[in-house]
């Protein structure tokens, strides 16, 4: 039987494959936080349409 992952402890049948529960806990928390660990991407204002709010360049004004 594989040892457990955490500690390193022969695991038990019971909570394999980790020695204990608790050091499955500790697995499963790393699993989480280093899942939360990942920064979210910070949506910066879309800039898709921004050539639609383009002033369209002056056609036809005439100015005297
Ligand atoms: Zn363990």
């Amino acid at each position: 039987m594989k040892p457990c992952p955490i500690c390193g402890k022969p695991a038990s049948e019971a909570s394999r494959p980790f020695c204990s529960e608790r050091c499955r806990d500790v697995d499963l928390n790393r699993w989480l936080s280093g899942s939360y660990a990942i920064p979210a991407a910070e949506s910066d204002e879309e800039e898709e349409n921004a050539e639609g709010f383009a002033a369209p360049p002056e056609q036809g004004s005439t100015k005297r």
